[in-house]
């Protein structure tokens, strides 16, 4: 029979139309919308009717190793001092498949060596393809990857080294079971350091 399957399609469509409604009355008193509980809710395997997210009054949880642009990672000093853990050694720019890296080294302006510390750093956010090859190869964990995707604009959007900045407690929130990994290593390799330097010392 021709519209066979159109009456089909519009069926399932009418009835989710319904089951939305009856979901809501038997959630009446609770927050179907708008809560972490009812976005749960709706996705898993009890949700009836329409599970649409009302982006942007409802997100979808961000799982860890969900990517969007780089940052780089700063440790705060106990004066203050955000401490930028890059090095300006080049190897995220080098990396990247589209290029859209640049960073200028700083240089001791008495002997004019450059000094491990970038003076500029900046990433192109329309090229950049989120693939993460920088934060895979940065020897110093100095470059992460972001979850904040909310970054919709008009103009052409370049990122210089002020905006690209965050602090590594920002880092933890968003990575905690990388971050710990990271610092763990980090700690290990440290004291594997000091054992060797007490060794020789002796
Ligand atoms: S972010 Fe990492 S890889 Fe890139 S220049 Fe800095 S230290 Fe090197
Ligand atoms: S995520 Fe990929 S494309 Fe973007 S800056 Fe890093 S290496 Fe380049």
């Amino acid at each position: 029979m021709y519209g066979k399957g159109i009456l089909k399609g519009l069926s399932v469509s009418a009835k989710r139309f319904i089951e939305t409604y009856l979901d809501d009355i038997r959630w009446l008193g609770r927050k179907r919308y708008g809560t972490q509980e009812g976005i749960a809710h709706r996705s898993g395997k009890d949700g009836r009717g329409i599970f649409t997210i009302q982006y942007p009054e409802e997100k979808l949880p961000t799982p860890e190793e969900f990517r969007f642009l780089p940052f780089l990672v700063y440790d705060e000093r106990e004066n203050g001092e955000k401490n930028l853990r890059c090095t300006s050694c080049g190897i995220c720019a080098k990396v990247c498949p589209p290029q859209c890296i640049w960073i200028v080294r700083s240089t001791d302006p008495a002997t004019g060596r450059p000094i491990p510390d970038p003076a500029e750093f900046y990433i192109d956010a329309d090229i950049c393809m989120n693939c993460g090859l920088c934060a895979e190869y940065c020897p110093f964990d100095a470059i992460k990857m972001d979850h904040d995707y909310e970054l919709a604009s008009g103009k052409r959007i370049v990122f210089d080294k002020a905006a690209l900045s965050k602090s590594a407690e920002y880092y933890e929130s968003i990575r905690p079971a990388n971050a710990a990994r990271e610092n763990a290593a980090r700690a290990a390799k440290a004291a594997a350091h000091r054992e060797i330097a007490g060794t020789s010392n002796v």
